[in-house]
């Protein structure tokens, strides 16, 4: 089978890529490991993209100037960013929403108790399962052919240049190529290797949860870098938030998150806490926790509060374990009960309570106590009190290929002609490390289309230079 422009993967990014290379003339084809029902990667468990505006704008409050939005890239990263890159993202998000429309897509106002994110994010109304939907149909109805269950073992290339992908016995040729397959987090065995054993002799990754799809196994990422792309980032970094342990094992979604470590204290299984947390407002914070919880013992957690924060952020979707008392909390969670009730009282006792606003960054905060509770630190001492076991929930990686402002890979510097890449699977180049919500599909949504128009661009060269890689 031969196209145009081939691109491999079914989420944003290659929808965002598929979709400018046919507005562009070329013919594609898009090759989906999954089957149509599970398409659309962790893309369909999104709810927003930050874009940065001038002024307010539809859904979008206020303004949110490019040198804020590159400022909070750089805090978060640590610079572990290409500026180039970045300010090409950020741009790109303040100019693709009214494309984003022309393909289907529509925005809603934020709610409430969604990060306070009213200003930076705009939301999907029927958040990312309708944005891909929307996609889908429009690439239908632009002629892009949609291939389900078509998971690419491998390309085939020539020096730096794309020639074929296969899938299973068949041989694909294109003019160019756009990989968008996202990153390897959805390989158990990837992560248990990257994340290696600990001090206790546990492999920490073993009791991981995947947040979002299963089929993003990281195949392609491996054969490039094992020839010689150029990789950016580092295997241990992943987006990592504390999710509810019994959430399933893949695709759980946004759902399972437990969002209220802010309002009570989290221990672990010998009954201990082990970070601050009031540190900092949630959505500054909430990503830290999943790798807080992998370095405790079991990779296991509970988050504790009582009645009083009941009502004060996003519900579960699981119910909490409940109890009237702290001891039978204890027991019902199956913690030492001394070692528990002495980080209780000891954190009960070091609060001092001052005005609670959980909105600012308030004076309610302990005293003479490790680690400390800096801010909303209120006694637990209200009944009905609640515990939610929690695990470290891998949203994604960030090891990716090295990319340039036209999404072509690099091989030893020298970009590839013909082979490009989009999302997950390059926004190591802007977002080294850190997180800031709503970037991924920032980057997923500037680079899918950017790659999009450099595939097409390179298969109308190929044309005009007479390079037919059907018969290579
Ligand atoms: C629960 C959750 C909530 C999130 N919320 C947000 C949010 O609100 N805002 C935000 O910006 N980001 C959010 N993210 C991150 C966001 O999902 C990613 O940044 C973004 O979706 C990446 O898009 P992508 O197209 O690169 O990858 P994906 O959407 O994951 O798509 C990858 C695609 O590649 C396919 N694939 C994989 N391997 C192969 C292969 N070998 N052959 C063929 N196809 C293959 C997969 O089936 C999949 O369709 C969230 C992630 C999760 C898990």
């Amino acid at each position: 089978m031969d196209t145009d422009v081939l691109v491999i993967g079914g989420g944003n990014a290659a929808l965002c890529a598929a979709l400018m290379a046919r507005e562009r003339g070329a013919r594609v084809l898009l090759l989906e490991a999954a089957p149509p029902e599970w398409r659309g990667g962790n893309s369909m468990h999104t709810r927003n993209l930050r874009c940065m505006h001038d002024a307010p704008q539809d859904v979008l409050t206020e303004a949110y100037p490019e040198e804020e939005f590159w400022q909070d890239l750089l805090k978060v990263t640590g610079g572990q960013t290409n500026e180039k890159l970045a300010r090409l993202t950020i741009r790109e998000s303040s100019t693709c929403r009214d494309w984003m429309r022309r393909h289907g897509v529509r925005f809603q106002p934020s709610l409430a108790g969604t990060l306070h994110l009213s200003r930076t994010n705009a939301f999907f109304m029927g958040g990312g399962k309708a944005l891909v939907n929307a996609y889908y149909r429009s690439a239908q109805a632009l002629g892009v052919q949609v291939r389900y269950n078509a998971p690419v073992e491998r390309i085939e290339l020539d020096g730096n240049s794309f020639v074929a992908a296969h899938v299973g016995n068949e041989r694909i040729t294109a003019k160019s190529c756009v990989l968008a397959a996202g990153g390897f987090e959805s390989n158990r065995d990837w992560l248990r290797e990257a994340w290696g054993q600990n001090t206790r002799g546990e492999w920490p990754a073993d009791n991981f949860l995947i947040r979002g799809t299963r089929f993003n196994q990281g195949v392609l990422l491996k054969q490039l870098l094992a020839e010689g792309a150029d990789s950016i980032g580092d295997p241990t970094q992943a987006h990592m938030v504390a999710i509810d342990a019994r959430a399933p094992l893949y695709d759980g979604g946004i759902c399972t998150r437990i969002d209220c470590v802010s309002l009570g204290v989290v221990v672990n299984t010998l009954g201990e806490r082990f970070y601050d947390e009031g540190e900092d407002f949630w959505p500054k914070r909430y990503a830290i926790w999943g790798r807080l919880v992998a370095q405790q013992p079991g990779q296991l957690a509970y988050s504790v509060i009582d009645a009083k924060a009941v009502g004060r952020f996003m519900p579960p979707v699981f119910d909490g374990v409940k109890a009237d008392s702290l001891p039978e909390l204890a027991n019902k969670l199956g913690l030492p009960l001394d070692a528990f009730m002495q980080t209780l009282n000891a954190y009960n006792a070091a609060c001092v309570e001052g005005t609670f606003d959980h909105t600012v960054m308030d004076d309610c905060h302990t005293e003479n106590l490790a680690p400390p509770k800096t801010h909303w630190a209120r006694r637990i001492d209200t009944a009905p009190f609640y515990a939610y076991a929690v695990r470290p929930g891998v949203t994604f990686t960030y090891l990716g290929l090295k990319t340039d402002e036209t999404a072509a890979v690099h091989f030893g510097d020298e970009r590839s002609p013909n082979l490009f890449v989009a999302g997950e699977m390059m926004a190591g180049n802007v977002l080294g490390k850190g997180y800031t919500a709503g970037v991924g599909m920032s980057i997923g949504t500037a680079f899918g289309r950017i790659s999009g128009v450099s595939a097409a661009q390179a298969s109308l060269s190929a044309t005009n230079s007479g390079v037919n890689n059907a018969a290579a």
